[in-house]
């Protein structure tokens, strides 16, 4: 079969390898389709940890073809969904039920074979079920929404809240519209692009604004402001040392600040630690997706969130490299790939 393969930092290859075996608690997966995230990117540049050679791709949905001797769960032909994050279950993070903070978490298409191949192995508890109609390019939006839900869920958005989601990619889009189904009233997309910012109108944001205008944190939280005196809730999407500078001056006091854009490891940003003494800002990281992904598959599942407009292109796996090794086009929010287009 073939594999987009991390052979090293800065060096991806499309190879033949071995179609892979499941062990007894494992399944094997057809991939249908498997989303290129930023951590792609950040794998390629040494920017994010791992351990090549491996296969890249955490974003991924599939057929099983094959289930090993002990899965109960699953049958050939089912669609499923994998939760990438594999956590150990007995560690002391593990133990507290904080499973993402796993530390001997082994996550598929970082530490272990991933989805740009035609084929995957995931184990069994790591499986979800998506509906047999289901757009399976739908069903690869799983795993960066299960991430999504996990920040909204520490954001605490409750009926009424008020939320600004800086960024309006992939992650701040999704984000605009859980706030919404959360029960969050005012949702404001700040984000560059003019295009994006019309497409989070449509889904959701109910105002929006450009990073780029002169005292863009004025313009927020003044008395005339969008959101005067600031949001109860601000996530950052963007993973750019500016808007995380921003994130706390656009809190209001007692507000809370999501960190869920990833920036690479070893950057650095300026916080003022008395203004979030003062105004007593809660300033919390997200990682990853625990307990979410079954959430997630539902949420998908039923349509209710809404990944069609954030398709950008379909490519095969001969397009993933240069796709990987090169930063998003200008305007684009999430490429596919599709093993079986070649
Ligand atoms: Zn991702
Ligand atoms: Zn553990």
């Amino acid at each position: 079969m073939k594999a987009v393969r991390l052979e090293a930092t800065g060096e991806l290859r499309l190879r033949e390898i071995a179609k892979p075996v499941p062990d007894a608690r494992e399944l094997l997966v057809r991939v249908e389709a498997c989303g290129i995230c930023g951590t792609d990117r950040h794998l390629f540049h040494g920017e994010f940890p791992s351990k090549p050679p491996v296969t890249l791709g955490h974003e991924f949905t599939g057929i099983v073809e094959e289930v090993g001797a002990s899965v109960r769960g699953f049958a050939r032909g089912m669609r499923i969904t994998g939760d990438p994050n594999i956590s150990c279950g007995r560690c002391a993070e593990c133990q507290r039920g904080r499973v993402n903070l796993c530390v001997n978490l082994q996550a598929i298409g970082i530490h272990r074979d991933g989805g740009f191949a035609d084929y995957v192995i995931v184990p069994e508890k790591q499986a979800f079920a998506l509906p047999d109609d289901l757009d399976p390019v739908h069903g690869a939006f799983c795993e960066p929404l299960a991430c999504c839900l996990h920040g909204v869920d520490l954001a605490e958005i409750r009926t009424g809240s008020s939320v600004i989601v800086l960024g309006g990619g992939v992650i701040g889009l999704l984000v605009v519209q859980l706030a919404r189904l959360a029960g969050a009233t005012s949702v404001v997309l700040i984000t560059r692009s003019a295009e994006k910012r019309r497409l989070g109108k449509t889904l959701g944001a109910t105002a929006t604004a450009d990073p780029g205008d002169s005292d863009i944190v004025e313009r927020v939280i003044s008395q005339d402001g969008l959101l005067p005196g600031g949001a109860d809730v601000v996530i950052e999407c963007a993973g750019v040392a500016e808007t995380i500078e921003q994130a706390p001056a656009l809190a209001r006091r007692g507000g809370t600040v999501v960190i869920l854009g990833v920036m690479p490891q070893g950057a650095k940003v300026t916080i003022e630690p008395f203004d979030l003494l003062f105004r007593e800002i809660r300033l919390i990281g997200s990682f990853v997706n625990p307990f979410t992904h079954r959430r997630a598959a539902e949420l998908i599942a039923s349509g209710a969130i809404n990944v069609e407009p954030l398709i950008s292109r379909r490519i095969g796996l001969s397009e993933a490299i240069e796709a990987i090794a090169n930063p998003a086009r200008p305007g684009e929010i999430r490429a596919l790939v599709v093993p079986h287009l070649g």
